[in-house]
């Protein structure tokens, strides 16, 4: 069997191994590359594949990064399975429409300016009918259990424990009776990880592909984070501020509501309300509590406890426009969670307009900010920052929370790795830049005296 990487390959984006042998062919994810204008270039084509020969897609999750170029393999002709987890496949529909939704907002923006300088409209490189498309395309596929995706060609999906639904992917490759083995560890959760259980190790493989994310560092632990947290939230309580948290829809909203659950419960943190206002962070975290068969065992004693719903009445949904901008009028102490998380678009840019020049506001920082973006403006400490091309005061006060990554740190994807190291297998270290997985390289070779390959775009390696 070949595999080749066309994305995630020295970068953390546009996920696409590209997996053949004589008989079949299939790809493990189909993501979108995201910052940087060559990489936007490469988001205008699906991976070069043959579309007509394809036999299956395999989605390891459903963040954009791994499955938003799948509208573009239905307009490349793609016309067979997409295989996701039932929750992957709820989150990706999701995550699919919100980026038509997104594509079709900044393609608006860029055709009115081409307009008014006499150039030709940009047409959008996929529409409605691909994204349904790829939707309607998708079938679930169940953890655990063996099951073919082509000819000669089977999978087992394990907990990656990163978020709801997300897997590990075994491959297995029976070859004039010969079997080979390669394991995606896809997107792996940090150990400890709040509502998803753990990601599950294995223990035989020809060959491993792992993420190596923060290959370079480990994360705060935790609890660190969520003491400082919560300790900033007493002091806006006290002073009636806004807190305003910028936050990703699928994984990092829901983990923050369990967060603030649990200090409710067992850290003694006075209940307020906290605003959901972002329809996507909503309907996911529907989708989250839809599927307690994938909950850890401390989500499943919160829900068992009753709790949330006796907390139903300071979790608000915020779903209207019109609603979000109520939110404005009233007096705090309240907290807003809104979208995007790093600032550049959606309903919090409103917050932050409104707010950032009183100093009795908090905003708390709980993702990666990328450069460029108001967010990483804010953590940089700009003094003014321009919101709809207004000047505004920056007052509030800006804190970075770096422990809440979802991504295993150097340790836990060293721990997921020991189990699979007696087997030797080939190691190779995919979705990391190269400053992050050349010292987990240096790590695996040192302990274990096995050379990692880190391969580029296009690259291939051969099973
Ligand atoms: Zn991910």
């Amino acid at each position: 069997m070949k595999i080749t990487f066309y994305g995630a390959a020295g970068g953390v984006t546009g996920t696409a191994y590209y997996c053949e042998t004589g008989d079949a062919r299939i790809l493990i994810d189909c993501g979108m590359f995201q910052g940087g204008r060559g990489d936007e270039r490469l988001n205008n084509s699906a991976p070069p594949v043959d579309y007509g020969r394809l036999d299956a897609i395999v989605l390891t999750h459903a963040h954009l990064d791994h499955c938003g170029r799948l509208p573009l393999a239905i307009r490349d002709g793609y016309r067979g399975p997409v295989y996701g987890t039932p929750a992957t496949i709820e989150l990706a529909a999701l995550v699919l429409r919100d980026s038509l939704k997104v594509q079709t907002s900044d393609l608006e923006k860029l055709n009115r300016m081409l307009a008014r300088s006499g150039k030709p409209a940009v047409k959008p490189p996929f529409d409605e009918e691909d994204v349904e498309g790829a939707i309607r395309q998708m079938k679930p596929m169940p953890y655990h259990k063996p099951f073919p995706v082509a000819d000669g060609m089977e999978i087992t999906v394990d907990e990656a424990g990163h978020i709801l639904g997300s897997g590990s992917i075994k491959l297995t490759v029976d070859q004039d009776g010969q079997k080979r083995s390669v394991i995606f560890s896809g997107d792996l959760g940090a150990s400890g990880m709040p509502i998803v259980r753990d990601p599950e190790t294995f223990r035989e493989a020809d060959m491993v592909i792992m993420e190596s994310t923060y290959g370079d560092r480990d994360h705060k632990p935790f609890e660190d984070t969520i003491e400082e947290a919560v300790g900033i939230i007493r002091e806006a309580l006290h002073s009636k501020g806004k807190i305003l948290i910028p936050s990703f829809a699928i994984g990092r909203t829901q983990d923050l509501l369990y967060y603030l659950e649990q200090s409710f419960r067992k850290g003694g943190l006075p209940r307020f309300p906290i605003y959901i206002d972002s329809p996507m962070a909503i309907e996911a975290t529907r989708i989250y509590m839809s599927h307690p068969e994938l909950f850890d065992e401390e989500m499943k004693e919160l829900v068992g406890s009753g709790e949330l719903e006796r907390d139903k009445g300071y979790i608000r949904p915020v779903a209207s426009p019109e609603e979000s901008k109520r939110l404005n009028e009233m007096a705090g102490p309240i907290m807003i969670i809104a979208g995007s998380g790093m600032c550049n678009a959606g309903r919090i840019r409103h917050h932050l307009r409104h707010n950032l020049w009183r100093p009795e506001t908090s905003v708390l920082i709980v993702g990666y900010q990328a450069e460029g973006t108001l967010g990483r403006k804010l953590v940089d400490g700009a003094r003014t920052v321009s919101i709809f091309g207004e000047r505004v005061a920056v007052r509030a006060g800006i804190h970075k929370l770096g422990g809440f990554s979802a991504h295993a740190g150097q340790s836990d994807l060293l721990k997921w790795f020991n189990t699979l190291a007696p087997a030797r297998p080939k190691v190779v270290l995919t979705h990391g830049e190269d400053k992050a997985r050349e010292p987990l390289a240096k790590i695996i070779r040192n302990t274990y005296g096995l050379k990692p390959f880190l391969p580029q775009y296009g690259d291939s390696v051969e099973v």
